[in-house]
């Protein structure tokens, strides 16, 4: 049960004013369903501006507030087209544009009316011979109204939240924070000068506090290590089952392939640990395409010909079934028995799942977090596959592990490439396998550099492909700006290379990016898809979610500004079909020596591991650990650096906390129980309770 000091901030964020089902969905897409959540929503940096009375005193580039009187609205001649100006001017008559892209032009009109003074917060730029602020964070009436925005947070937003709401529910939220119990080590806390949970929370969100963030990261990774030695604990403590298979079942496989040398390791690996009692906890990493599936299969057979069920669980319905038809095809010649269960089962079909399992007709079960509801029960459960591993807590393998008599063999597969340093972060003191060698056959994708003034070439080259009938990406960057929105010369570069690029190829070419209404995306992917599209002009990894074989030539603009993980996500777009593909980063002019190394290290290998390794030598990583917005990644409060300086201390901390006080009963390890409950690895706790 959860302290009762907690219940306040684990409540819904729809109790705090101002938020209703409206409010909820943007919050929810951020994960902040509750108080807490919101609490923990830290600054992603801070805007410092400085107030200006003339135009003429402020530098290119710089956050500024000045007061400005609106002139004149200039609509774009083409509505859609083009961006929707005000032109306005300071109190010494010099002369700035306002500058709204899409939607953001009905604020505009409201906001500025024409000859009336307002005062104006935002980023001064120039537009040609012009001054212009693009997407002004904030628009007041009164100079008054900027107080306190001299340096202001800015918070990772959804769409449907602005800085403003999501700082006044912050503010809302943290005003709720009660005082918790201190469960960090009294020297240590001394020695590095942090202050207390309650105001380190209050503290982060007014400045960059080093030592307030510091603070709030080492919870989380104290939390962590914490509740996953709990977790080892338990699995010393739970017998398995050895399984020792006959390769009988293996042996009437007839894969159209031979294994790679690290599939069959890892199988053997694999082998190796289920053989043994104490239950498998190993993680199997390998990029996008590297061949996990087959190694899964032979796994899940191993479990079949010792007698036992095997369970994969997929993290979307959709991956679900594409592992069904997979293994399903496979397996065939060995006669297992392969079934799919997701939430969408319902009925009679459902109930003959269920009966199949429990009477063991049922040999491989896919499926999604429906395989471990309470109704789910299985005559023989002997391992479990868990595929995209992070998207799962360890809750849910806990939950899928208390299903079998004994407690089953576990095998969790990753397809993101994490350093060796910190699979330990991520995953625990799990064993690794890794799918270091690409099936044979896989065409490598030719990587090329090239300078950005090049770019007329680089046309010419992609006209030429298309006349092969292939199809192609252009991919440019698109980087956010302080107000959430992108920055201007962006979104003016890959319109102008769009409409540069459809002069060339009229109907043949379409864009995506994230300002296009979903209906026009989802229009335009569809139409590149399908082949009617030859050219995709698109502006990140994410948009471009799509498999399309036979596009076999990817253009990144200013490839520079891409970090490694995203530019080695990118190119994985490419290369997935018979052709030979290619992939051509374009660069600025003047690069700095670690810009030159990446692009480089890109042009040299495609190995995800070795770019991942590289990353976080070059530039201490960032992207590595993920996607941190998407609640995809191990942490939500720790950077990478975070985690590679404090992790270890932390690991060793909850070390001796839990051999001091396995129980967590004296005073601090109650505290430290609030601090499991805080960060959701509650599971740990559950443990104790349990043994
Ligand atoms: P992952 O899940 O690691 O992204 P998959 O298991 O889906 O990769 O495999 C990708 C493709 O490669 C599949 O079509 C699979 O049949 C094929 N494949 C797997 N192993 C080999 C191999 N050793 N040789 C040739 N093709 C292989
Ligand atoms: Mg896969």
């Amino acid at each position: 049960m959860r302290p009762d000091i907690l219940n306040p901030i684990f409540a819904e964020s729809q109790t705090l004013d101002g938020v209703g089902p409206k409010m909820a969905k943007p919050l929810e897409k951020l994960g902040l369903t509750r108080i807490k959540d919101i609490a923990y929503h830290l600054p992603e940096r801070f805007v410092s501006r400085r107030a200006i009375a003339d135009l003429g005193e402020g530098a290119e580039g710089e956050q500024v507030i000045i007061a400005l009187t609106a002139t004149e609205h200039r609509a774009p001649y083409n509505p859609g087209r083009g961006p929707y100006r005000v032109m306005a001017q300071d109190d010494a008559g010099n002369i700035c544009a306002l500058t709204y892209f899409g939607r953001a032009s009905y604020t505009a009109k409201k906001q500025l009316p024409v000859g009336e003074k307002r005062w104006v917060a935002g980023r001064l730029d120039r537009y040609g011979d012009m001054l212009q602020i693009v997407h002004p964070d904030h628009v007041e009436e009164t100079s008054a109204a900027h107080l306190g925005r001299m340096n202001e947070p800015v918070y990772a937003l959804s769409e449907g939240l602005t800085q403003q709401r999501i700082g006044a529910l912050v503010a809302q939220s943290i005003e709720r924070l009660p005082d918790l119990p201190e469960w960090i080590e009294p020297g240590q806390f001394d020695a590095v000068n942090w202050p207390n949970w309650r105001d380190a929370m209050h503290l982060a969100h007014k400045d960059m506090h080093k030592e307030a963030r510091d603070r709030l990261a080492y919870d989380e990774l104290l939390a962590n290590s914490l509740a996953l030695l709990m977790v080892k604990a338990e699995g010393r403590r739970r017998k398995g089952q050895a399984l020792k298979g006959d390769g009988a079942l293996r042996a009437k496989l007839s894969l159209p392939f031979e294994m790679t040398g690290a599939q069959k390791r890892s199988v053997s690996e694999i082998e190796g640990d289920l053989q043994q009692e104490a239950p498998m906890l190993r993680l199997l990493q390998g990029d996008v395409g590297a061949g996990k599936t087959v190694v899964a299969l032979e796994a899940m057979l191993i479990a079949n010909e010792a007698g036992k069920q095997a369970a994969l669980l997929a993290p979307t319905e959709i991956l679900a079934r594409q592992h069904f038809e997979t293994l399903r095809t496979m397996a065939a010649p060995t006669g297992v028995e392969v079934a799919l269960l997701t939430g969408r089962a319902k009925g009679k079909e459902r109930e003959g799942l269920l009966m199949g399992l429990l009477q063991g007709t049922i040999d491989i079960l896919v499926g999604t977090h429906a395989i471990f509801q309470d109704s789910v029960a299985y005559k023989d459960l002997g391992l479990v596959v868990i595929d995209e591993q992070h998207r799962f807590g360890v809750a849910q393998r806990l939950a899928l592990a208390g299903k079998g008599k004994r407690a089953p063999h576990t095998l969790a597969m990753t397809a993101t490439p994490i350093p060796r340093s910190l699979t330990l972060a991520q995953y625990g003191e799990m064993d690794v396998s890794r799918l270091d060698e690409l099936p044979p056959g896989r065409q490598a994708i030719d990587t090329l550099v090239v300078s950005q003034d090049r770019a007329e070439d680089v046309i010419a080259g992609v006209q030429r492909h298309l006349a092969t009938g292939q199809q192609a990406y252009w991919v440019c960057p698109m980087v956010r700006e302080a107000n959430g929105s992108f920055q201007a010369s962006d979104i003016a570069a890959a319109e102008a290379r769009y409409a540069e690029l459809a002069e060339r190829f009229g109907d043949d070419v379409v864009m995506v990016h994230g300002q296009l209404k979903p209906e026009v995306k989802d229009a335009n992917m569809e139409r590149f898809a399908s082949g009617q599209a030859k050219l995709l002009v698109a502006t990140t990894v994410i948009e471009v979610g799509v498999d399309v074989p036979s596009s076999t030539l990817m253009v990144i603009e200013q490839a520079e500004r891409f970090g490694l993980a995203q530019l080695h996500q990118l190119r994985g777009r490419v290369g997935r079909g018979s052709e030979k593909s290619r992939c051509l980063l374009l660069r600025g002019s003047e690069l700095s020596e670690t810009a030159q190394k990446r692009l480089a290290l890109m042009r040299e290998t495609q190995d995800g591991f070795r770019i991942a390794e590289e990353d976080l030598e070059l530039r201490g990583g960032g992207e590595v650990l993920g996607t941190r917005q998407s609640g995809d990644a191990a942490f939500r409060i720790a950077d990478l650096d975070q985690v590679q300086q404090m992790l270890p201390i932390a690991h060793a901390d909850a070390r001796l906390l839990i051999e001091r006080d396995g129980g967590l009963t004296s005073e601090r390890g109650e505290a430290a129980r609030i601090l499991l409950y805080l960060f959701e690895r509650d599971w740990g706790v559950q443990l104790l309770r349990g043994g």
